[in-house]
């Protein structure tokens, strides 16, 4: 059903921040140009949004830099600060309405996923790292000899961070929430694709008390402005979601400027593994989820389906009966499970990918091709007989294409799903604790998740091993991100 050809429904909200946000002030780019934001149901320009690059993320680090080193932010009270999150969080949610439809028309995404599920999580993920604003402390150690010493947490300066399209309100929280609680001023350079949101957000941030200069967000393209920043000599740190391939060139670029630390979250094929005593409805429903939520646009998704062999057949069935009941189309209509990929490029690649699977042999139960002849619709499509040689069992396609493998037994599907340069995440269906432990432990990934996917709790420390990147963010550990250590030595006069 071409739903994309139906009369699209008008985004019930205007786009009113289009420049950058530098110092608390809303600017056009130093150089006076902007660049389009397109609506990815219709491939159409909804706004042209001023174009960062060098100079501007030059002075979006100058106000930065004065905030964190002039300013009343490090100065205030750890309170004070947490108080801000809370009414910045508390204005998010006033404002959820347009925002959820302002993160559906840039991204495309299911405007009830946007509502229902995306704001809430960051609503409560400002109210966690609130939590932790005022519970932020060092230690005493018992050093050998006659001193006192001390072990001082202290922020860590001023945060260069990097985000993605496709999660664009919960990437910018994840960012921005453990680096203000902490103490620090931050440069946030958005994707080129989906700019709006987080300028929105900023906005508010600054209605909710945030002094200027301490949360500076700059649009524009990587090679330009995300480069900039994380080649700037006064940027105390990095933080970037994205592609491994420019996961490599920024952590490069920090280390040839000034050694900033550098998080990274990057690529995956994460294995969602079905074994043989699994209710098979119940796992093709969370299989199905696993891949296409968000029209397959995860870092995590689970992309190579492991499905026990004496299951198989069963389940391939039911998984391309689900794909095909699978609900397309418009992104602001009730009950449509998928929109519009984000853009042409991406819609290229994920219809490449599906060739490469056609031509090398796996069974197209369904989908394969794109869905009406307007915007980045792609049809629901899955493969079976999916070897793990084949390009779609090994690149991370970015798309709503399903790969269904067969497996003997549980030492070899940990192998096989271990076979690959990521490691951020892994699904493992079974009702066996003995298996759910054999298996949990054997997978070298960041996260595993039993019987659920995609658990996105402001407390579960989120992260890849391998070339799946470097940290993690989320929970206490991204509070590490975000400090430094300081031991202050003082002798003892009369210990
Ligand atoms: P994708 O392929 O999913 O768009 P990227 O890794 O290219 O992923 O993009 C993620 C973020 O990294 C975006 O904000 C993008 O602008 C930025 N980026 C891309 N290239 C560079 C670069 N050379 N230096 C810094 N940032 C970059």
């Amino acid at each position: 059903s071409a739903l994309a050809e139906e009369e699209l429904v008008t985004p019930p909200v205007q786009i009113s921040y289009t420049q950058n946000l530098i110092n608390g002030q809303f600017v056009d780019a130093a150089s006076g140009k902007t660049f389009p934001t397109y609506d990815p149901r219709t491939g159409e320009v909804i706004a042209h949004v001023a174009e960062g690059e060098a100079e501007d993320i030059n002075r979006a680090v100058s106000a930065a830099r004065k905030a964190f080193d002039e300013g009343k932010w490090p100065k205030m009270t750890a309170y004070e600060r947490s108080r801000i999150l809370l009414r910045f969080a508390d204005l998010v949610e006033k404002h959820s309405a347009e925002l959820a439809a302002l993160e559906t028309w840039n991204n495309g995404k299911p405007y009830e996923q946007s509502a229902r599920t995306e704001i809430p999580i960051f609503v409560r993920l400002f109210h966690y790292y609130a939590g932790w604003a005022d519970k932020i402390h060092g230690l005493t150690v018992p050093a050998d000899g006659k001193y006192h010493v001390q072990v001082l947490h202290e922020p860590i300066g001023v945060a260069g961070q990097i985000i993605p399209w496709n999660f664009p309100l919960l990437m910018f929280a994840w960012k921005v929430g453990p680096a203000l609680a902490c103490g620090n001023t931050i440069v946030l350079k958005t994707a080129e694709q989906t700019p709006l949101t987080a300028l929105y957000v900023a906005k508010l941030f600054h209605e909710a008390g945030l002094p200027p200069g301490v949360l500076n967000v700059v649009s524009g393209y990587g090679p330009t402005a995300g480069a900039a920043l994380a080649s700037h000599m006064d940027v105390d740190k990095l933080a970037f979601t994205g592609s491994t391939n420019t996961g490599k060139v920024v952590l490069e670029l920090a280390s040839k400027s000034n050694l900033k630390p550098v998080t990274l979250e990057l690529g995956g094929k994460s294995p969602f593994i079905v074994c043989e005593d699994a209710d098979v409805d119940k796992a093709v429903e969370l299989a199905h989820f696993a891949l296409f939520f968000n029209q397959g646009q995860c870092c995590c998704a689970g992309s190579r389906t492991f499905v026990h062999e004496r299951i198989y057949d069963e389940f391939v069935e039911k998984s391309r009966a689900r794909a095909q009941r699978r609900v397309v189309g418009d992104p602001f209509k009730k009950g449509v499970e998928q929109g519009p990929q984000i853009d042409s490029e991406q819609f290229a690649k994920v219809l490449r990918y599906i060739k490469s699977g056609i031509e090398s042999d796996a069974t197209l139960e369904c989908g394969g091709d794109r869905l009406g002849s307007k915007g980045y619709f792609v049809q629901p499509t899955v493969f079976s007989n999916v070897k793990d040689d084949m390009l779609i069992a090994k690149d991370e396609i970015f798309g709503p294409v399903q790969s269904i493998l067969k497996f003997k037994d549980i030492d070899e599907v940990i192998q096989r799903a271990n076979a690959t340069r990521y490691g951020l995440a892994a699904g493992v269906f079974t009702t066996n604790l003995d298996t759910a432990n054999t298996i949990t432990r054997g997978l070298r990934t960041g996260t595993v998740w039993v019987n659920c996917f995609d658990v996105f709790d402001a407390a579960i420390p989120f992260g890849g091993y391998k070339m799946s990147g470097m940290g993690r963010e989320k929970g206490i550990y991204s509070l590490q991100n975000y400090l430094q250590v300081k031991a202050v030595v003082t002798p003892l006069k009369n210990p």
